[in-house]
């Protein structure tokens, strides 16, 4: 995007464009707009509500607006602005809560005078006054290109904002300087190839449904670490990768993403609320500003970026939320962190499609969603990935995209969980029999899957354990086998069963109750670092190893395990949170002798 247009994306002069024919809930239909471009953003009546056009047929245009669109009617003007929806990028976007459109939502309550918001209102994304410390790095003469680092800026005490050379742009630095800039002042000329200059100011302008240009995309190969038990060590997601967690309505979906955003060594947090039920997101909106960072002791919302978007809003404005904060989370992925995104839920975004989608008279899919909900939905994980960012200094970063699907019913062959599952590579399948029984988190050992798990086989042997990957192989197996070994309990009953599968189901008891099961509330609980999911695990891996071998001795009586000191003191093994692994070998040496001792 060059600097001109960077300029216009905050025009101060509407263009009337054309006037409305017909008004069907959040779709317009306006004609006189031969003028207008596919995307463009538009202000609708003189209330200058904001929408976007999604199909032009000659000078007639199909407008989405992302406001409520009452008293709105035929003869009223259609203004145009001559810009695409774009985000604003630039430092002051962390700590800040967003609508849909990226209007800050406190700036908003300040335009309209009390919490209830006006339509029409106009707020800037970021701070346009506020001066930050600008640290040029480059100096006058360098040879620059697109994504190469000019400047940073301490954003918040826990961020760096590294200022690039937008997409598109590069030449040879005329000029820069260290010192206080807003985000709009100049802080550096490029001299381009062909000799115009380019003014660079700390604000960039994205348009938010195209995938931010990278060099290249890289083989994710590192787990991104959550401290969730059943998500790190059983259902792995990838730095860079894509997850899914479909669950129905109270089964935990909400309480798992924020369990990610709290503790997962992403760097960058944004998460989306999507058309959920707004006293969820008050919820993420009171607690988040509260919320200590366990990897910097500092405040989490110095990493974050929210952006709240509930069911009473408007439909449409589900659409843009979604593609404003892949966009924010892509941005801070170019400068080189690890960023991870939470969109809860997609499934409401899916609806909005299919609202907008009948309104517009298209031919409906399976269900009444549109025929592109898999192609959008395709689009949109595949911005997950690690890539080397644009720049000549090879920076990589990642961005992580976890998104909730609540299908009705909790049925997975419904067209939104199906077009999810096609593209993520992470599946955490939440059960409403678990929720219910009070298993959290409800992820289904047996449903679930991630195909990045064989991809971090390197990593867990060089950072956690060389046997790492087979104890969580047999504890998986185990898992399996009670399911199997509890049908024929469910037939013939426990008797009919040898020591050696009462001691798998012992052992699978034992990893449910005491490995997968995890207390997202228990602050201390709720974060296990990986070594200890290690040491947990292998203890409880141990203890079948041992037992294999006792249980087939003749007259061996199953009844001598309950009275085991050793199994008393697991308990207080798993809840020592401060455990090394020196603690778990001396006490996986400990259970050992006792069971070899039992026959
Ligand atoms: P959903 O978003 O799927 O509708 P929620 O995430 O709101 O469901 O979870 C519903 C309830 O289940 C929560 O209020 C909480 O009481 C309980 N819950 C879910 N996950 C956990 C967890 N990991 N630990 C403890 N309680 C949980």
């Amino acid at each position: 995007m060059t600097n001109s247009q960077q300029k216009t994306a905050t025009p101060n002069t509407d263009i009337p464009g054309g006037v409305i024919q017909r008004v069907t809930g959040p779709l317009v239909r306006a004609n006189g707009m031969s003028q207008a471009k596919l995307y463009e953003v538009v202000k609708v009546s003189d209330e200058k509500l904001l929408g976007e056009i999604i199909e032009l047929h000659g000078d007639e245009a199909a407008i989405q607006v992302y406001e409520e669109t009452a008293g709105i009617g035929p003869g009223d003007v259609v203004y145009r602005t001559g810009r695409t929806m774009s985000v604003a990028l630039a430092p002051g976007l962390l700590t800040s809560i967003y609508d849909g459109v990226q209007r800050p939502l406190q700036k908003i309550e300040e335009a309209a005078g009390n919490c209830f918001i006006k339509r029409g209102i106009e707020a800037d994304a970021v701070d346009m006054s506020k001066k930050w410390k600008f640290n040029a790095v480059v100096k006058v003469g360098d040879i620059v290109v697109e994504g190469d680092v000019l400047g940073e800026v301490q954003e918040t005490s826990v961020i760096v904002h590294k200022i690039m050379v937008p997409p598109g742009e590069g030449g040879k630095v005329a000029s820069i300087q260290t010192g206080d800039f807003s985000v709009t002042e100049e802080i550096a000329k490029l001299t381009r190839a062909d000799d115009s200059v380019a003014s660079i100011t700390m604000l960039q302008y994205w348009p938010i449904r195209k995938a931010r240009p990278k060099a290249r995309k890289i083989f994710p190969s590192e787990p991104l670490r959550t401290g969730g038990r059943s998500i790190d060590t059983f259902f792995p997601i990838a730095k860079g990768g894509a997850g899914s967690i479909p669950g129905p309505f109270g089964a935990g979906k909400t309480v798992t993403q924020q369990g990610i955003a709290k503790y997962c060594d992403a760097e960058i947090i944004v998460y989306i609320g999507c058309g959920e039920r707004g006293n969820e997101m008050t919820e993420v909106l009171t607690e988040f500003p509260h919320l200590i960072d366990p990897n910097t002791g500092e405040p989490l919302m110095k990493r974050t970026i929210l952006i709240a978007n509930t069911s009473n809003m408007p439909v449409a404005a589900r659409e843009a939320s979604v593609y404003t904060g892949i966009t924010i989370a892509e941005y801070y992925r170019d400068m080189g962190y690890n960023v991870a995104l939470m969109a809860d839920s997609t499934s409401r975004w899916a609806e909005a499609m299919r609202e907008i989608s009948g309104r517009l008279e298209e031919m409906p899919g399976e269900e009444g969603y549109p025929a592109y909900l898999s192609s959008r939905t395709a689009e949109f994980y595949e911005r997950a990935g690690v890539v080397k960012a644009l720049g000549s200094d090879g920076r990589v970063g990642s961005l992580t995209v976890i998104g909730a699907v609540s299908p009705p019913g909790g049925d997975l062959s419904e067209p939104v969980s199906q077009a999810t599952l096609r593209v993520t590579k992470t599946f955490w399948s939440l059960d409403s029999d678990l929720a219910y029984k009070k298993h959290f988190p409800s992820i289904n050992w047996l449903t679930s899957y991630s195909l990045y798990a064989p991809n971090f086989e390197e990593f867990w042997a060089k950072e956690v354990a060389p046997d790492f990957s087979e104890i969580r192989k047999i504890a998986m197996t185990l898992l399996e086998k009670e399911s199997k070994l509890l049908e024929i309990v469910r037939l013939v009953g426990m008797e009919s069963l040898s020591n050696s599968d009462r001691l798998v189901l012992k052992v699978a008891g034992m990893i449910r109750e005491d490995f997968l099961f995890q207390d997202a509330f228990d602050p201390e609980d709720a974060y296990t670092p990986l070594q200890n999911q290690y040491g947990l695990l292998k203890s409880i891996t141990n203890f079948y190893e041992a037992g294999q071998v006792v249980v087939t001795k003749p007259d061996f009586d199953f009844s001598n395990f309950a009275n085991m000191k050793t199994l008393a003191e697991f308990q207080n093994l798993k809840e020592n949170y401060t455990a090394t692994p020196e603690d778990y070998q001396s006490y996986q040496e400990r259970a050992r002798l006792e069971i070899s001792a039992l026959a």
